[in-house]
């Protein structure tokens, strides 16, 4: 019996070993379970970095070799980009330029200097923009303002350069850049304050404006001058040479369309921007039209701008240049220089 029950309790204990060892088995099943997690972790964490070192580098050898292909094939077709672009960013500042004095009806004190302010300004914004888009560098700036041959142009000439890379351009280019459709600033600038002056997109009408400053500076028959009008846009006449004014209705179709006139005396555009009317640049001018009349052999101030608004106002006669109704369309012309330049000497219409 004790033999039996020694048996059952050797039974009981190897069971219990049996267990126990099995216990311990499955514990290190277990742990290396949890080892076997953690190495696999790293493993796919190494392999991920690995993929990503790999990915990176492709990534960055595209961007480069993106890059480069920009150099090579696109380098000189992005700067003759910039080059046609010039012209019109200088016209656009111009234009904002005149703007700016016109709305603010004060003149410039030097309108070259400021005109080149707001080139550089707008020149750094495009360069931004170029680095911005194409990844190339570009410094320019204006490297002068003058007055062009064609009075209708200012000549702006820019300083850029560039390097990218092996690639490198560097320039002074010269830009005629035309004033045609811009404002004349002249009338706002002088008689402008008057609450009589009024203008809309194409012509000024001055009220008492003009005929009270005429008066102020001692003209006789200013009244000639209450209500007269003038272009407020400056175009350029095609009735070249200017003797064939006179030839039929060519002055009343000038005048109608405001044209402006190339001349010796008459202030060139960037001066007009610093209220000069005339100026030692060659520049231009045009008529001032007073209201229509029955009277005849009228004199009163010669109507070219630069006439009128000088230190030396000089006397013009009346020239008929248009009839309709009893009523005549004149304008006032000095008879040895305006009236002979314009081909009005012997003009009857
Ligand atoms: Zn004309
Ligand atoms: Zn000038």
């Amino acid at each position: 019996m004790k033999s039996k029950n020694n048996k059952n309790s050797y039974f009981k204990k190897l069971k219990k070993h049996h267990v126990k060892k099995i216990k311990l088995y499955k514990k290190a099943w277990k742990d290396s379970k949890g080892n076997i997690s953690i190495v696999a972790a790293a493993l796919i964490l190494i392999s991920f970095l690995i993929l990503s070192i790999i990915i990176l580098n492709v990534s960055l050898d595209e961007i480069h070799s993106n890059e480069e292909a920009i150099s090579s094939n696109q380098y000189e077709y992005i700067l003759n980009d910039y080059r046609r672009n010039l012209p019109l960013l200088e016209r656009e500042a111009l234009e904002e330029l005149s703007e700016e004095v016109i709305k603010k009806k004060t003149p410039c004190t030097d309108s070259k200097e400021d005109l080149k302010k707001i080139i550089d300004e707008k020149l750094k914004a495009e360069n931004d923009e170029y680095y911005k888009d194409y990844g190339i560098r570009i410094e320019s700036h204006v490297s002068s303002i003058e007055n062009s041959s064609n009075p209708f142009a200012v000549k702006i000439k820019t300083y850029i350069s560039s390097v990218k890379g092996d690639l490198s351009y560097k320039n002074v280019l010269e830009d005629d850049v035309s004033v045609e459709g811009l404002r004349d600033p002249v009338p706002i600038l002088i008689c402008g304050k008057d609450p009589s002056f009024k203008y809309n997109e194409t012509i000024v009408e001055y009220g008492y404006s003009l005929s009270n400053y005429l008066k102020d500076n001692g003209v006789a028959n200013y009244s000639c001058y209450i209500n007269a009008t003038v272009p407020n846009i400056v175009k350029k006449c095609p009735y070249d040479p200017y003797k064939h004014h006179g030839d039929g209705y060519a002055m009343k179709n000038c005048r109608d369309n405001g044209y402006y006139h190339e001349s010796r005396d008459g202030a060139c555009y960037m001066c007009r921007l610093e209220a000069k009317a005339g100026c030692e640049h060659y520049g231009f001018e045009t008529f001032i039209i007073p209201h229509p009349t029955n009277e005849t052999n009228l004199t009163s101030a010669c109507g070219s701008d630069h006439v009128i608004f000088s230190d030396d106002i000089y006397p013009g006669v009346e020239v008929s240049y248009y009839s309709e109704n009893g009523m005549n369309e004149i304008l006032f012309l000095d008879p040895n220089g305006h009236r002979v330049k314009y081909g009005m000497t012997n003009h009857t219409i």
